[in-house]
């Protein structure tokens, strides 16, 4: 089974958009939208949702004012300063911060009167869902939630059953912005990385970063410029760039008012649309394919 993961190293670089178009000219795939922070893909391919899972993220201590006797014993023991005293008992003694609250247990561990329970915290939730381009997998998280990173993990591995379910060969992933965690996730199994990028000195530095990364995990990349024209020696520089890595660079992609209106009314951006953006997307996508035969 290949994976190809469509990552961009910074945000806005027009990511999901290239995404949406290989979600549209590649056949028989399993999609996977891994950003769970801020997913867009469903807004464009309109998935119909089929199965709704939560996602319990981590714990959440919790007291049971009936049992504490307010010892104070499990306050100055959590080192993420999320237990305070209440200073008036009829309110409980003691309470939680759950913002503050990493979910460690200690405090469970170390009250004597079994006053703390650990409970879990629900901060998201996936979805399998039909699309006009194949199942996909996707996920929300809460705003601020923590654990992205083991959410894109769940994503992966039921996109991973789906595909054996369906007999497909085949997961497009949008991983997510950036170099951390979610990312790393994301890369976890991938065949290749196609990053998008934009020709800014933002962009080539986070580019920088996010080879770096894939280099440490030996994972093959391939690079985009997307909006090449906003900055024609930018972009030239980073298919220079490319060359000097050894790299592979799938070409330069303009910006484009037609693609950018279709985008605006949430439509889906296929070969239909005969403008220059999707000529080189196409363009891309050819090269991208051929790489693929060689994996
Ligand atoms: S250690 Fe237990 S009994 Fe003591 S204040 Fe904390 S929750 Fe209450
Ligand atoms: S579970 Fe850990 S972080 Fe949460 S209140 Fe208890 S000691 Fe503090």
């Amino acid at each position: 089974m290949k994976e190809i993961v469509v990552i961009s190293g910074k945000g806005g670089t027009g990511k999901t958009t290239f995404l949406g178009y290989l979600a549209t000219v590649m056949k028989d795939k399993v999609l996977a939208d891994c950003d769970v922070d801020a997913p867009n893909l469903h807004l464009m391919l309109k998935p119909k949702i089929v199965q709704s899972e939560r996602f319990i993220g981590s714990k959440i201590a919790t007291i049971d004012d009936t049992k504490c006797s307010g010892c104070g014993w499990c306050i100055p023991a959590c080192r993420f300063d999320a237990i305070q005293s209440t200073g008036n008992p009829c309110l409980g003694r003691i309470k939680i911060d759950a913002d503050a609250c990493e979910g460690c247990s200690l405090c469970a561990r170390i009250c004597d009167n079994g006053a703390i329970d650990m409970k879990d915290r629900y901060v998201g939730d996936w979805f399998v869902s039909d699309t006009s381009c194949g199942t996909m997998v996707h996920a929300l998280l809460e705003p601020g939630a923590e654990n992205s990173g083991k959410l894109v993990a769940i994503v992966k591995q039921k996109a991973r059953m789906v595909a054996m379910d369906q007999g497909l060969q085949l997961i497009l992933v949008d991983g997510p912005p950036g170099v951390g965690c979610p990312v790393i996730s994301s890369l976890s199994g991938a065949s290749i990385a196609v990053i998008v990028t934009e020709p800014t000195s933002s962009g080539l530095n986070d580019l920088e970063r996010v080879l770096d990364l894939l280099h440490g995990f030996k994972v093959g990349a391939a690079i985009i410029v997307n909006r090449c024209d906003i900055n024609v020696g930018a972009a030239d520089s980073i298919e220079r760039m490319a060359m000097e890595r050894g790299v592979d660079f799938l070409g330069k992609i303009p910006y484009d008012d037609i693609l950018a209106e279709e985008m605006a009314k949430g439509n889906v951006v296929d070969d239909r649309l005969n403008c220059p953006a999707i000529d080189a997307m196409r363009q891309c996508w050819e090269r991208l394919s051929a790489l693929l035969e060689e994996l």
